[in-house]
């Protein structure tokens, strides 16, 4: 993909992104939520007093006041459904009690009193129920007093309800959603892990533990447990905030291990690691509710969180600007969950804002984010598989030139001291060491350069035979390694050809190159553990020796006999 294409991806996103809020904004401005206003108290009222209070706010949103007791009173004298309300449905945040008081036109009051605790995980968006006291047609006002409450969120989402949620059909709609998009989430996991399996690096695992807390949270934030088990609504609470916290903890810590070396400073990396560590110590903080904090954890948690947001968009853009593939990727995928905290924080701070969650924008978002970034993973495995591909022919090219001699191209003394028991494993049971005759003379007459190709013509004379494998030993020296029958017969051919390869090859030589060689017929030792490739070579050196002194230009052949080889070691103990 090239940067044309992604600039274009990126641009699609944002509008998108940027129509999507709206048309959320419609399908939440439906919901009927009934006549509600608020008052705050120092103290819990009476029944007689609740009746009697008459300054009701009736604002947009409540703001939270710990240590007070905040009621909210809903008019039900004009919902035509009020003899059906059953349920109270709101989201998921702390409170000691919640207190409804259903008050009838003659001022008859029915109350029911629960915790926390008592509430009961419900479908979508974070939410759970309550029993209501019964409602009748008689009913006129519905009161719900919050006390303990450290944040508004019970109060503020506060729904009176006939149903459970997930019971509408586009509630079913929302719920298929978040089936489809958690289902979708368990691939990368398995990519990531593939890709871990592989290659042992840890950006691929931080992923996987991105995508698992991703998972986690839409599970828990969906409700979409409850046809398996139930949560108690604290350890609900708890998981949902436990894995936002890793989700943004896996998003720093993937995308300090995603982008390249050269594309993030030293400096930069410490910003990302620190950042995961605030967030560690806020998750700390705000998951396990200590109440003696107050308000406090949970502001922090949303301010780490969210801090994180502009250097993230700043170093990634930075490294896109720079060249960096990976930046690509993660812009795609950040990008959704950018705006989805740019909306949740702003309807958060701007007073008199009603508090927008962005809930299906963040489910989208965070497909979006796990698809665009799994593609990136799997783009940097095939790019370092290549690389490694690539690297390890070159080595294996490196390996093999170490084992070769760059003149002729035949193996050399390292590569047979390595490869000769293998070698004799393989069946090769005589050797033969040729060594020109009277070469330096060659040299001294018509220069190094002739000589050298002296060389190269002796070794592919003695190389024709398939059935042998030649190594030069140093100089104008070659060994034959041979198997097969009348190897004597074919070795010594060998050294003829030499006389004939450059007779016919090299023009202008006053004299034919000729060559001495000793011929060793090893095979009654093979088997044997004493045979080792320096004794032999001392062994055929001296048949060398020998057709040299007994006036060059022929080969000395001779069979080792287990009595030779024990005598051969016996004399190296001896001297
Ligand atoms: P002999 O018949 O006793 O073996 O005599 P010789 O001259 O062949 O033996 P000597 O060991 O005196 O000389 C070997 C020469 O081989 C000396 C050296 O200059 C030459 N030589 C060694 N390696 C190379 C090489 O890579 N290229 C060339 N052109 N010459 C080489
Ligand atoms: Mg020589
Ligand atoms: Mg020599």
């Amino acid at each position: 993909m090239g940067v044309g294409t992604f600039r274009y991806l990126f641009g699609a996103l944002l509008l998108a992104l940027c129509m999507l809020p709206g048309m959320q904004a419609q399908a939440a401005g439906g919901a009927n939520l009934g006549e509600r206003c608020g008052i705050t108290l120092d103290t819990l009222p009476t029944a007689q007093e609740l009746s009697r209070i008459s300054n009701w706010q009736c604002p947009a949103r409540f703001d939270v006041q710990p240590d007070k007791a905040q009621i909210i009173r809903f008019d039900l004298s004009d919902r035509a459904d009020r003899a059906q309300l059953r349920h109270a449905i709101s989201r998921k945040a702390d409170f000691e009690r919640l207190i409804f008081v259903a008050e009838d036109m003659d001022g008859g009051q029915r109350t029911i009193s629960k915790s926390f605790a008592d509430g009961r995980q419900a479908y979508l968006e974070r939410q759970f129920s309550l029993p209501l006291p019964e409602i009748t047609e008689e009913t006129r006002y519905l009161f719900a007093i919050m006390l303990g409450g450290r944040e508004i969120m019970p109060l503020d989402y506060l729904r009176l309800e006939a149903q459970l949620p997930g019971s509408t059909p586009s509630e079913r709609n929302a719920l298929l959603l978040y089936a489809l998009v958690i289902g979708i989430l368990v691939m990368p996991i398995l990519i990531d892990l593939g890709v871990f399996y592989v290659l042992r690096d840890r950006f691929s695992l931080l992923h996987a533990g991105m995508v698992g807390s991703t998972l986690i949270h839409l599970v828990t934030v969906s409700g979409l447990n409850l046809p398996f088990f139930t949560l108690s609504l604290p350890m609900a609470r708890l998981l949902g905030v436990a894995s936002f916290g890793a989700i943004v903890i896996g998003a720093s810590l993937f995308t300090e291990s995603f982008l390249e070396r050269e594309h993030l400073s030293k400096r930069g990396r410490r910003v990302f690691y620190g950042h995961a560590f605030l967030v560690a110590i806020a998750t700390a903080l705000h998951a396990p509710q200590f109440h003696a904090l107050g308000r406090f954890p949970a502001d922090f948690f949303y301010i780490t969180c969210l801090a994180g947001s502009p250097y993230f968009v700043w170093a990634i853009a930075k490294a896109w600007r720079d060249g960096s593939r990976s930046a690509r990727f993660l812009a795609v995928g950040f990008a959704p969950l950018v705006v989805v905290g740019v909306i949740r924080t702003g309807s958060h701070l701007i007073p008199g804002m009603p508090t927008y969650d962005a809930g299906t924008l963040f489910l989208l978002g965070g497909a979006l984010e796990v698809m665009a970034t799994t593609l990136g993973v799997a783009d940097r495995f095939l790019s370092l598989r290549r690389e490694r591909d690539r690297m390890l022919d070159e080595a294996q090219a490196l390996a093999s030139l170490a084992r070769r001699d760059p003149l002729t191209g035949a193996l050399n003394r390292r590569a047979i001291t390595e490869d000769f028991d293998g070698l004799v494993a393989e069946g090769y049971t005589a050797c033969m060491l040729v060594d020109l005759d009277k070469f330096k003379s060659v040299n001294d007459e018509y220069g190094h350069a002739t000589g050298d190709r002296v060389l190269q013509l002796a070794a592919s004379a003695l190389g024709e035979d398939p059935a042998s494998k030649l190594v030069r030993m140093g100089g104008e020296e070659f060994l034959l390694l041979l198997h097969g029958d009348d190897a004597c017969q074919r070795a010594d051919a060998r050294r003829r050809a030499i006389t004939a390869r450059v007779l016919a090859e090299l023009d202008g030589l006053e004299r034919p190159i000729t060559a001495s060689a000793g011929f060793l017929d090893f095979k009654p030792v093979a088997g044997e553990a004493d045979l080792d490739f320096a004794m032999l070579y001392t062994r055929v050196d001296q048949l060398l020796y020998s057709a040299k002194c007994e006036g060059r230009n022929q080969t000395v052949c001779d069979t080792l006999q287990l009595f030779d080889a024990k005598r051969e070691a016996d004399g190296a103990v001896a001297a």
